[in-house]
């Protein structure tokens, strides 16, 4: 499918909106500047047009095999992973000691959503190797770093994240898997994990799972898991795989979409394993892969809004429908609606979850917490609200395209399909929020008081120029500050999360009228103030409803019984 890389937008974005210039100025990232940043963007961008983007259609028809235990990948697959290997695509914010480029996540971030957008069956194999990449350069022992890291970081290996089995899905720490110490440093690994996105290829020398489990004096539930590292070939002394470990691919499932990935059971016996991190102390280890496996599938979500979006633009400026001024479909206002819909969230999603990057970078550039208190705060809004972008935008590009929607050659459904379980995998979108208003308000609502005092003092110095469009961004966030306050006071956490959702949703309305409103600002008279002034006055006031729906509490969720569900 064709595909057009956004690298402008990034441009805007990271110069106008995000603050990119603050990370720029650091002496961590001092080598990222506009012009070193846009040379990596557009040769991102290459690659994804001309090797990612006529990969998308096969990877669907296609799908990834089992054939007497060995898997077989989607044609053209092995190519495209070659690409992003050798492109250093894969390391890009990985530790120059071990072969990364060093440079900042915001720059990651905005290869990964092109990746997303041009094929992301096969985005999400390079998305877990670089998780698997920052958990071992935080948590592994220096022997495992010197062995691994250059090869996950080359592409030569790939790595897996495995915490999910029958019974432990949100609630990871009911995991049942064991290790068991072998008396030599190593562990053996027993147990079955569930929905393994590519526990298996064709493509690479070694693959190199990331594994939860719990040691024999492990506590049951969260505190009593480990976390080991298991190679599906054991590295021989000079580091090459060597002879086979106990475990397979048991099989793999049959999806909605995403078909390029494939989804595995993974049995596990007895598979030698190296431990990361401290025993019992998985969890905290696994979160460093988790988070930036958070803001990988926002990305992922935003980057399949971009992909749908200018599939359902082509379409629409084609199809000849009914009486207009061009002859096409796109001059029909509610055509128009969807589209400016469709583009504006892009826009909003795309921003929220560079911030989110910013901010990042930020915390590693300066150590200072208040930056790291916003990267986690933004997180769990980029991945839930940049996911919903993703499929609410796939799904209207099928209805731009009428009943070719609906057919499969068209490719608008496969779109759909694809995204769908971004806003089920790496914590269900429930999960992301109930994240926002418990552990990320622990603080007392502290990083989320301070974020809304920037927003209202950007909208205050608006005024004067923007009045029309500052005034009802300040009002949203007053609006928001008011929810946020009730929301803390309350004691009884159900009622806090029976609102959690339509609470997150609201935020990013409110940040999305943000970053509108400074896009507006730096392009008054251009495209991107109309567009600004399309949000501000179409889509920033759903955030009134949700915060109402927000302060509800639990106890209208709770009016009917089991029983009279089912009545
Ligand atoms: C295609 C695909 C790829 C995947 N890849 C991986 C992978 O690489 N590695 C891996 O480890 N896992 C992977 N997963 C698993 C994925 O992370 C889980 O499916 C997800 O975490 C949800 O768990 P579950 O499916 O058991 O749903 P459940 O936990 O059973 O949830 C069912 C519903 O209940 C809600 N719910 C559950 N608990 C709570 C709660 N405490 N409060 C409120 N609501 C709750 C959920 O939000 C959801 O709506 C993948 C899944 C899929 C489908």
């Amino acid at each position: 499918m064709p595909y057009r890389a956004p690298v402008s937008d990034y441009e805007f974005l990271f110069r106008h909106v995000v603050g990119f210039d603050q990370v720029a100025a650091s002496e961590r990232f001092a080598d990222a500047d506009a012009d070193v940043v846009s040379a990596i963007l557009t040769e991102a961008g290459k690659m994804c047009e001309e090797v990612m983007a006529p990969l998308q259609r096969p990877g669907d028809l296609e799908p990834a095999r089992l054939e007497n235990g060995m898997l077989r990948t989607s044609p053209g697959y092995a190519d495209g992973w070659k690409a992003i290997a050798e492109g250093g695509w894969i390391g890009i914010s990985a530790d120059p000691e071990h072969g990364g480029m060093g440079l900042p996540m915001t720059v990651t971030t905005a290869v990964n959503e092109m990746m997303s957008a041009s094929c992301l069956s096969l985005q999400l194999a390079p998305l877990m190797s670089q998780g698997q990449i920052e958990a071992l350069e935080h948590h592994a022992s220096d022997a495992l770093k010197e062995l691994y890291l250059p090869k996950l970081i080359s592409g030569e290996w790939a790595g897996t994240m495995n915490l999910t089995e029958p019974q432990a899905g949100s609630d990871v720490g009911a995991l049942s898997s064991k290790a068991e110490p072998n008396g030599d440093g190593t562990y053996a690994v027993t147990g079955q994990k569930i929905f393994i996105s590519w526990g298996d290829n064709d493509f690479c020398g070694n693959v190199c799972h990331l594994v939860l489990a719990r040691l024999p004096d492990g506590v049951p539930g969260t505190k009593g898991i480990s976390l080991f590292l298991v190679p599906k070939f054991i590295p021989d002394e000079d580091g090459n795989p060597g002879v086979a470990n106990d475990l397979k691919v048991v099989s793999l499932e049959h999806k909605m979409g995403l078909h390029g990935s494939p989804t595995c059971v993974m049995q596990y016996d007895g598979a030698k394993g190296w431990l990361v991190g401290a025993e019992h102390g998985g969890m905290a280890a696994m979160f460093t892969m988790m988070n930036n496996a958070r803001l990988g599938v926002g990305g992922q979500g935003v980057g399949s809004a971009e992909g749908a979006y200018q599939h359902a633009l082509a379409y629409a400026l084609e199809r000849k429908q009914g009486k207009t001024p061009s002859g096409t479909i796109i001059d029909h206002a509610d055509v128009r609606r969807m589209l400016m819909e469709m583009k504006a969230d892009v826009f909003a999603a795309r921003a929220i979850l560079l911030a989110n990057a910013v901010a990042i970078d930020m915390g590693t550039a300066t150590g200072d917490p208040e930056w790291a208190a916003r990267a986690a705060l933004l997180t769990p809004i980029a991945k839930a609200f940049g996911t919903e972008t993703g499929i609410r935008v796939a799904d209207t590009g099928v209805q731009v395209h009428g009943g070719m929607g609906f057919i499969e050659e068209t490719g608008a459904a496969q779109y759909y399909r694809d995204a769908r379980v971004t806003a089920i995998y790496e914590g269900t979108n429930g999960i992301q929020a109930m994240d926002l208003v418990g552990r990320k308000m622990t603080d007392g609502g502290e990083a989320a008081a301070r974020l809304l005092d920037e927003i209202e003092t950007h909208a205050e110095s608006a005024r004067a120029r923007l009045p029309e469009l500052a005034e009802p961004v300040w009002q949203a966030t007053e609006t928001l500050r008011e929810t946020t306050e009730w929301l803390v006071a309350q004691g009884d956490m159900t009622d806090r999360f029976a609102g959690a959702l339509p609470y997150l949703r609201a935020f990013a309305r409110v940040l999305g009228g943000h970053y509108h409103l400074a896009a507006a600002l730096a392009d008054p008279e251009g495209p991107r103030a109309r567009l600004a002034r399309f949000y501000i006055n179409a889509l920033l006031p759903e955030h009134a409803g949700q915060l109402a729906q927000a302060q509800n509490g639990a106890g209208d969720l709770f009016a009917l019984s089991a029983d009279e569900l089912a009545a």
